[in-house]
């Protein structure tokens, strides 16, 4: 290995799993973090989610996997180090970090607080530019503007989702204007991003209606998380009934399927807005545009400051996200049933469970130690 392998490019040491290659198999792995900048806050990973674009990255479904890879951009923890200009958190504070560590701060976006938006935006793992790697680690160090601080008495664990699949819901909601009351939205596909997204919805007194190839999450759907409507987007009639009904979409489906039938939900002026990022270009004709003055947009996550705002907002409605609470050694099946849609509704890692056992030889390097007394060895 050279000097800069991922275990000697900086000075602290930290263990993680990551893929190695597109099979996107994870394995514990020895890396390396860099010490806590004047700006920085270091901090103890007790859960991170387990979002699919975490799966599509992995396996480089989207043509730009960089190896050996650690995922996970929905992280929380307990800060342990904070540099000197710090202002914004103290040792013990609860905090956490979404899908971007890094932006310009000088650009039009990022002047906007659209850090998202920013040329040079820097993603919590696989980033182009640099090597950066996310939460699947037993610690973080980021730059204190990526910090979301923690709202008093808000779940860690439940919370960890909203970091990513929150905000990537809320923030489109807003931008696009589909939360005023009254108004009747749809939510296409009731995954990680689908079932927060009801729950956002009904907080703001929209009316909903969710659109699902999953007949058997239509209870669940209406009587856990308060939708008003479910179709089944496969059941022809079904979709008829819902025709020409809806102000908006958020579409976050994470495979290749028709936007035609969602168009058609759409009342005049409706808008469709994608989240979900599919590998194949979309189909899109004209016509169903036209005929109704109808908009398709998207959405890439949301700001810091809109991400901070999103968790306060979710911390006073009491919307955290339906979770399966994981031990890290359990995530190449947890990726194997989100792959199958076989999750409700999102899987996130008890990362805190585990500590850094001492390094007695180099096998002991990679060993984490459950506290619910189960040594595991790699
Ligand atoms: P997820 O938990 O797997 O949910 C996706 C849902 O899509 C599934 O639960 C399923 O819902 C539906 N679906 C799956 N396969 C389908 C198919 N072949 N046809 C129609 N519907 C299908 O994934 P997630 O974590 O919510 O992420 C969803 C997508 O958003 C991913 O592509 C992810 O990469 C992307 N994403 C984008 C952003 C952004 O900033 N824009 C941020 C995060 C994630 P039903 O069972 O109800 O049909
Ligand atoms: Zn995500």
């Amino acid at each position: 290995m050279g000097s800069k392998s991922p275990e000697t490019e900086h000075p602290v040491k930290a263990l993680g799993y990551a893929a190695r290659d597109t099979s996107g198999v994870l394995s514990p792995i020895n890396f390396s973090r860099r010490e806590t900048g004047d700006e920085d806050v270091r901090f103890k990973v007790l859960y991170c989610g387990v979002c699919h674009s975490d799966l599509h990255s992995v396996r480089n479904e989207w043509h730009n996997a960089k190896y050996p890879m650690i995922p996970g951009h929905e992280i929380v923890g307990v800060v342990t180090e904070v540099g000197s200009k710090v202002k914004k958190v103290k040792v013990g504070d609860k905090v956490g970090v979404g899908c971007m560590v890094g932006c310009c701060h000088s650009c039009d976006q990022c002047g906007a607080d659209q850090e998202q938006y920013c040329p040079k935006m820097v993603q919590t793992y696989n980033d182009s530019s640099m090597v950066t790697y996310g939460g699947y680690s037993d610690h973080m160090v980021a730059n204190e503007h990526f910090i979301v601080t923690w709202p008093k008495d808000y779940p860690l664990d439940g919370g960890a989702p909203l970091l990513c699949a929150g905000i990537t819901v809320y923030s489109p909601i807003r931008y696009y204007g589909l939360d005023k009351p009254g108004m009747h939205v749809g939510v296409v596909g009731l995954g990680g991003l689908g079932h927060v997204a009801v729950k956002f919805l009904k907080a703001l007194g929209v009316k909903v209606t969710v659109i699902s190839t999953s007949p058997e999450k239509k209870e669940e759907a209406i009587n856990t998380f308060g939708a008003d409507s479910f179709l089944v987007s496969r059941d022809q009639a079904q979709m008829q009934s819902g025709v020409g009904s809806m102000d908006g979409i958020i579409d976050t489906v994470s495979a290749d399927h028709p936007l035609v039938p969602l168009i058609a939900l759409l009342k005049p002026n409706g808008k469709l807005v994608l989240v979900g990022g599919p590998t194949k270009p979309y189909e899109l004709p004209a016509f169903p545009l036209l005929f109704g003055r109808k908009m398709v947009g998207g959405s890439l996550i949301g700001g810091i400051k809109e991400t901070q705002e999103m968790i306060e907002f979710a911390a006073k409605h009491n919307i955290t996200a339906a979770i399966e609470l994981i031990p890290i050694e359990y995530i190449n099946t947890a990726m194997e049933r989100l792959a199958k849609t076989d999750v409700r509704y999102r899987f996130v890692i008890d990362i805190g469970t585990y500590k850094v056992v001492s390094k007695i030889g180099r096998r002991e390097e990679i060993s984490f130690e459950n506290k619910r007394n189960k040594k595991i060895n790699f």
